[in-house]
């Protein structure tokens, strides 16, 4: 279900009232959550196992408008779809299981009280997608909120209004029209209106500085923001890697989807000793690559965007880097042609800000130590990647801050059902996918039932006389006795 909402703001100063339109839409969420949350885990899994089914069936014509709206290649596109399906199909496989009740040790200090732990929908979610992966990214969110019983009231980009119709229309089909995904269109207003409309949870995925404005938005409600925000995901070459590996992985990670990509690789850190067979493995790969409507790299989505890419090139330039691949000659509206830049001092733009667009800077690192320093210095931490003999690899994988890594691969940590996806720091904290994710749009309700009465019961006022020097002879003695 689709709607668009033309009433008009309301008078600056206080917190704009949500639009008239939208608190129905929300109220209506409120009463399918309810329905819907009866069902139960089974049921749900069921209903949402029949979505992702709808999804493959109606793939080429999902396809089809991600590739007109959005710019997206043929495989671009049906990669995007086949991930985003696969989740949706874990997460129905899963919740019944991660979200179960269960009963959990109790503390021996309360032996009359057994434990147990449950976990309870939010109720009604409003997710605010991006349009660089329309249907992946709004649906890891979307897919994991039904899973553990919730409702969702979708904005989609602006720039990806169409696909995020078709998602909610595919969504209706499987659930036999019950409206458990309805779409407000709009742009930044609407997205405001949603979060202060009374929905329970936000989850947003975005840039940081939007992410800032919603946290904001949020705060004297109080309403929870699970943050995916950007990247500047750095690539590590370490010595002894495989170059012609290390640079056909970290071209596709920066390249993929035109480079506009939260998790593509944006620079490349490469050790002293492979520095120069890497960079020549990468010019000659990256030069092959074609452009167009059904080359490797398709357009670019948002023409605001090809401005940003063009001056993060321009200013790279101008510091003195050197384009080897590319170069501004490679920004021709709207196509943006790999370009790979050296010699890039570390205050350029594209070494520090999101570029997102098929660039790559390499630059040369001292030894492995150098390098991590220099990757870990954007303030950023989505995902990383090392490449290098497997052992020396992962050493350097986990010392890095970021909440995903690839050793000697690059992006494939978006495509694991059991790992959880997102960042730290200006990356967000939010967890979309596997278990977290699951999690992320539930809370822990924690239970406690008595079993019978204890002589040692400290929880009444008519505690037996033994019960208080019991618990000082613990505290002094067991407790004060150690460490
Ligand atoms: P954006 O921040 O401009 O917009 C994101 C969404 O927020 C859109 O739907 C937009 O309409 C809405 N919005 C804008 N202003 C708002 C406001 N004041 N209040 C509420 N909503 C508002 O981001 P974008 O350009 O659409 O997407 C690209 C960004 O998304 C990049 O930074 C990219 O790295 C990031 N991203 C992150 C992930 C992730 O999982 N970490 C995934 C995909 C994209």
């Amino acid at each position: 279900m689709t709607m668009t909402l033309t009433e008009p703001a309301a008078a600056p100063g206080s917190p704009p009232a949500p639009p008239p339109a939208l608190t129905a839409t929300v109220r209506r969420a409120r009463d399918v959550a309810a329905w819907w949350r009866r069902l139960g885990p089974r049921v749900r899994g069921e209903a949402l196992a029949r979505w992702a089914g709808v999804l493959g069936r109606r793939s080429p014509e999902i396809t089809a408008v991600m590739r007109l709206e959005g710019g997206k290649s043929d495989a671009d596109a049906t990669i995007e779809l086949l991930v985003a399906v696969e989740h949706l199909r874990w997460a129905a496989a899963n919740a019944g299981r991660v979200l179960r009740d269960r009963r959990v040790p109790g503390t021996w200090l309360l032996p009359e009280l057994r434990a147990g732990l449950g976990w309870q929908p939010y109720g009604v979610v409003g997710v605010i997608g991006p349009w660089n992966f329309p249907v992946l990214t709004p649906l890891g969110s979307i897919g994991s909120a039904l899973a553990a019983g919730n409702a969702v009231v979708f904005k989609p980009s602006e720039h990806s209004a169409e696909v995020g119709r078709l998602l909610a229309e595919t969504c209706a089909e499987a659930m036999r029209g019950a409206p458990l995904v309805q779409v407000v269109g709009g742009g930044a207003e609407v997205g405001e209106a949603l979060v202060t409309s009374g929905v329970d949870k936000i989850a947003f995925t975005g840039s940081p500085a939007t992410a800032a404005k919603v946290l904001a938005a949020a705060a004297p409600s109080l309403t929870p923001v699970a943050v995916e925000a950007g990247g500047k995901d750095p690539a590590i070459v370490l010595p002894g890697a495989d170059v012609e590996a290390a640079a056909a992985s970290v071209l596709w990670g920066a390249m993929f989807n035109s480079g506009q990509t939260c998790i593509g690789i944006e620079r490349a850190y490469v050790c002293d000793d492979v520095y120069d067979p890497f960079v020549r493995a990468l010019v000659v790969k990256a030069a092959r690559l074609t452009v167009g409507r059904d080359g490797d790299l398709g357009p670019m989505t948002v023409p605001a965007q090809l401005e940003v890419v063009r001056a993060h090139i321009a200013d790279a330039l101008d510091r003195g880097a050197r384009a080897v691949v590319g170069g501004l000659e490679a920004v021709d509206p709207p196509y943006v042609a790999p370009t790979v830049l050296i010699d890039v001092p570390p205050e350029a733009l594209v070494l520090r800000e999101e570029t997102f667009g098929p660039v790559l800077p390499v630059v040369r690192a001292a030894d492995a130590g150098d390098a991590v320093a220099r990757a870990e210095s954007s303030g950023y931490g989505l995902g990383a990647a090392v490449y290098g003999p497997p052992g020396e690899a992962r050493a350097v994988a986990a010392r890095l801050s970021c909440g995903m890594v690839a050793v000697n691969a690059s992006l494939g940590f978006a495509a694991q059902p059991w790992l959880p996806f997102g960042g730290r720091g200006r990356s967000g904290s939010g967890r979309m996918h596997g278990e977290a994710g699951l999690r992320e749009f539930a809370l822990p309700k924690s239970v406690v039932a008595r079993r019978g009465r204890h002589p040692l019961e400290l929880t009444t006022y008519e505690r037996g006389r033994y019960a208080l020097p019991f618990a000082e002879t613990v505290l002094r003695k067991v407790y004060g006795g150690r460490g």
